[in-house]
């Protein structure tokens, strides 16, 4: 019998954390609950969970600060995590997704909303990337420009070792192991984020361009993720063999 998956609620209103273990326990799933971003990173450091719910508005840290200190702990970018936030603000959304968060819900949610969610996501996290065929074998110039390593989720981008989120590195991937293929926003939802549709366009939209940015750090004068109007994305393939 496989262990029940292990989730993380941090969340400092016991009212809300209770409903939250009830529900998650009822369905298969093992919760551990901090109170405290302090005392989630404890518990997050001795064992990563299978997936963490952080609430955003924390009495000692900030959720989207937990949630980077959090990534930054051995295992932790393989952890989905989902924010809970009181506002149903766009700027706490955008702000989260940008983060590289695997979803959020806006207070008052349904307990059951909310164990939905974390089914769909645990499941789309558990499935590998399938493209539609098989890579082909990548032009000749391209390990000098990029350099895929699938086995530690690694993309080199001039030699430099790239920084990225869960979802920031499946879209590259896509992007490198095709260059110059056009891949439309359903694509790539489908295909990094899998069929379930709570995502939306603009997920795919907030990823790239949080990509675009990580990629202008190492060669600020290029464009090595083109835009195709109403279409979607595409690898530039003229790029320099150097950075310019
Ligand atoms: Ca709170």
């Amino acid at each position: 019998m496989s262990r029940k998956p292990s989730i993380l609620i941090v969340e400092d209103e016991s009212g809300i954390a209770d409903t939250l273990q009830y529900v998650l326990a009822t369905d298969g799933f093992a919760p551990v609950w901090a109170s405290t971003a302090e005392e989630a990173i404890r518990l997050f450091a001795a064992e990563p969970p299978a997936l963490a719910v952080l609430d955003v508005g924390l009495p000692d840290l900030n959720g989207f600060e937990l949630f980077r200190r959090l990534q930054a702990l051995p295992g932790g970018s393989q952890v989905p995590m989902l924010f809970l936030t009181a506002r149903s603000d766009e700027i706490d959304r955008v702000v989260g997704l940008e983060l590289g968060a695997d979803d959020y819900i806006a207070k008052p949610f349904s307990p059951r909303e909310l164990v939905a969610r974390v089914r769909t996501i645990l499941r789309r996290s558990a499935r590998p990337v399938v493209s539609a065929t098989p890579a082909p074998v990548p032009p000749v110039n391209a390990p000098v420009v990029w350099l895929l390593d699938e086995e530690r989720h690694q993309i080199r981008f001039y030699g430099k070792s790239l920084e990225l989120s869960r979802y920031e590195y499946g879209v590259l991937r896509l992007l490198v192991q095709r260059p110059g293929r056009v891949f439309t926003r359903d694509e790539l939802l489908l295909q990094v984020w899998g069929d379930d549709n709570d995502s939306f366009d603009r997920t795919v939209d907030a990823h790239i361009k949080t990509l675009r940015a990580k990629l202008k750090a190492v060669a600020p004068t290029l464009e090595p993720i083109r835009t195709l109007r109403g279409t979607g994305y595409a690898l530039n393939e003229e790029l320099p063999a150097a950075p310019a």
